[in-house]
């Protein structure tokens, strides 16, 4: 999951930061609107983690100014928006929430009830309302990070899972090479390899059998409908 923390206190955004990747998030920060804006007109994101105060204004300024946009472009009215709060900002929360955020914690916030929602969100997105998701003999529970196959477990490395679960989450649809990259890698994620996708494809397939993910040439890779 690519996510945005829009968020101008460091000793957050970091700790957010580095938390969220060793969850097999891809993880970019934003310590102000204008720059949150200009990420979000780049990438696709999965996520978008808004901080209310920031230098530039009210952070419900760039929640209206998403949700205005259209839908399936980059930057997308349907990125969900999760908004961090304090304490005593019940009205911004409230005026947040009917601007079209989806759901908000209140700093400071525990990391674990956090990664929660933000699973709870991204099954929303995606219509999916079991958290654990199945395909065939093989079985995928993103809130612990581990796989099944024939109800043995397997392991897979955080970018493994991360491969297998966002081509399993728009399943049939193909994802080229490069989509599957932006959802893996942040800006900041050092030395990729050329052919890192295809690298962890093939060792999901070692580990999974051949069939679990589909290769369609010169397009992409795509798990079948189960
Ligand atoms: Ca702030």
């Amino acid at each position: 999951m690519r996510v945005l923390v829009v968020e101008d206190d460091e000793g957050i955004s970091s700790g957010l930061r580095s938390q969220l990747r060793q969850q097999g998030c891809a993880v970019d920060v934003a310590d102000t609107m204008a720059r949150a804006w200009a990420a979000l007109a780049a990438e696709p994101f999965d996520l978008v983690l808004l901080d209310l105060g920031l230098p530039d204004g009210d952070g419900s300024a760039l929640l209206s100014r998403l949700r205005a946009q259209p839908s399936g472009t980059v930057p997308d009215a349907a990125t969900p928006v999760l908004v961090m709060t304090a304490r005593d900002e019940v009205p911004s929360r409230i005026a947040a929430l009917d601007l079209g955020a989806d759901d908000y914690v209140v700093k400071p916030f525990d990391v674990g009830e956090l990664t929660a929602r933000m699973r709870a969100l991204r099954r929303r997105s995606v219509g999916r309302a079991q958290p654990r998701v199945v395909l065939g003999d093989v079985e995928l529970d993103p809130a612990a990070r581990q796989a099944w196959r024939g109800g043995v477990a397997v392991e897979l490395s955080a970018r493994e899972f991360a491969v297998l679960l966002a081509l399993a989450e728009v399943r049939p649809r193909v994802l080229s090479r490069l989509q599957i990259e932006e959802r893996l890698y942040d800006w900041g994620a050092a030395g990729v390899e050329s052919n890192a996708i295809e690298v962890h494809v093939h060792r999901l397939r070692r580990k999974l059998g051949d069939d679990i993910i589909r290769t369609l040439r010169g397009v992409g890779y795509f798990v079948a409908a189960t």
